[in-house]
């Protein structure tokens, strides 16, 4: 088996169309038939063929086939790249269309594509709790893990089989830990999807998202039925991504030391800040059994903290001189969110930090600074 590093610098080999190292931004809409060779869509077996003679690039183009070779790979799995990390779980609604779903605590965003399934076709929404009592074939329990905006793991192993001996079926949202951080597939979910536009992208400077099967013929559904809801990916997106993929390995374990090596001072001097820092949630704080066997490559790169009251996080991300405040996370500079921006279902004083690829003791210090100025302010 090749290793990660390596497939992401070659794993699209095989999709060179030219000489060129760097592969092209290829910004046409549209590519030239081959006059010789003029076979109708109607009697085409499969749409393999768009990978060597792109058509449309909603249908899929260069960068967008390249894309899918490494994500096949390194998820293995048989990938389908979407325009964004909601694109995708949206797809996968609309391919299994379910009667009911189970959702964990998650993505603020996809539980709002659940209600609007509500409101359009009464699909039903319940939490993990109600899998043994409620859930029936063809339902879908979604798990996120690690979580956001907690950053903490739930035992996916045990919601897999709970679902799997209803009939239901388990789509991972594994955003939080990409490989080698966690291997989703090692707990038997049906589907792994991931917001490229996180760890994956790593810059902040691009949306994108990925659902992975096992199953090579859902997956030729799922490209097919991408042609239709028009979520591709696009041209120069896919460009940028194939190129954040490249130095993807090196980025997100040095996130994920970081981050660790952050948590683990903070909560050791948490004394030094007993009038601000209320509470630290981490999967690297957990003491359960199963998050050193779902994070066997590393703790996730995101956490949280709470604060005393509110006053505090919306002053703290202003004596901050490393962390931009802003939402998201995944890419290489470090952010802290006051959560209550984004997420109207959060607690107050709760701020998201998402540690990126600068040095861990300058953002201990920086972290630590900060903290230090609002414990003396309330002193
Ligand atoms: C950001 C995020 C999403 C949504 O992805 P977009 O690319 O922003 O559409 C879904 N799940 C998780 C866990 C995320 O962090």
């Amino acid at each position: 088996m090749v290793e990660l590093a390596t497939v992401l610098i070659h794993g699209d080999d095989k999709d060179n169309r030219v000489t060129d190292v760097a592969p092209p931004i290829n910004v046409s809409t549209t590519f030239r038939y081959d006059d010789n060779d003029l076979i109708p869509w109607n009697e085409r077996e499969s749409f393999d063929f768009l990978d060597k003679t792109p058509v449309y690039s909603r249908l899929a183009h260069p960068n967008s086939t390249r894309l899918e070779s490494v994500f096949s790979e390194i998820l293995t799995g048989h990938a389908v790249v979407y325009s964004s990390g909601l694109a995708a779980f949206f797809a996968a609604m609309v391919h299994y269309n379910p009667k009911r779903v189970f959702l964990s605590q998650c993505y603020h965003g996809c539980r709002s594509i659940v209600k609007i399934l509500s409101r359009n076709y009464g699909v039903e929404s319940y939490s993990l709790e109600d899998i043994d009592a409620r859930a029936c074939r063809g339902d879908i329990v979604h798990l996120e893990s690690p979580m956001n905006p907690f950053g903490t793991s739930l035992d996916i192993k045990k919601f897999v089989e709970s679902a799997h001996s209803r009939g239901a079926l388990v789509i991972i949202d594994s955003t939080f830990a990409p490989p080698p951080l966690q291997d989703a597939w090692e707990f038997g979910p049906d589907v792994v999807m991931h917001s490229a536009t996180k760890y994956f992208g790593g810059h902040s400077d691009l949306l994108s998202g990925v659902l992975v099967v096992k199953d090579d013929q859902i997956a030729k559904q799922l490209r097919e039925d991408r042609i239709y809801l028009g979520t591709n990916i696009p041209n120069l997106e896919s460009f940028l991504l194939l190129r954040s993929l490249r130095t993807y390995e090196m980025r997100v374990i040095k996130q994920s030391s970081n981050a660790t090596e952050i948590v683990a001072y903070l909560y050791k001097n948490k004394h030094f800040y007993g009038k601000v820092l209320k509470n630290i949630t981490h999967s690297s704080l957990q003491t359960e059994d199963f998050v050193k066997r779902q994070l066997k490559g590393g703790f996730c790169p995101v956490f949280s903290i709470s604060l005393n009251s509110k006053e505090q996080c919306q002053k703290l991300p202003r004596l901050l001189k490393y962390f931009h405040h802003a939402t998201s996370l995944g890419g290489i500079e470090s952010l802290v969110e006051w959560r209550a921006m984004t997420d109207p279902q959060i607690d107050q004083t709760l701020i998201r930090v998402s540690i990126g690829c600068e040095n861990a003791k300058d953002l201990i210090k920086d972290l630590s600074d900060a903290l230090l100025t609002l414990q003396k302010e309330s002193e």
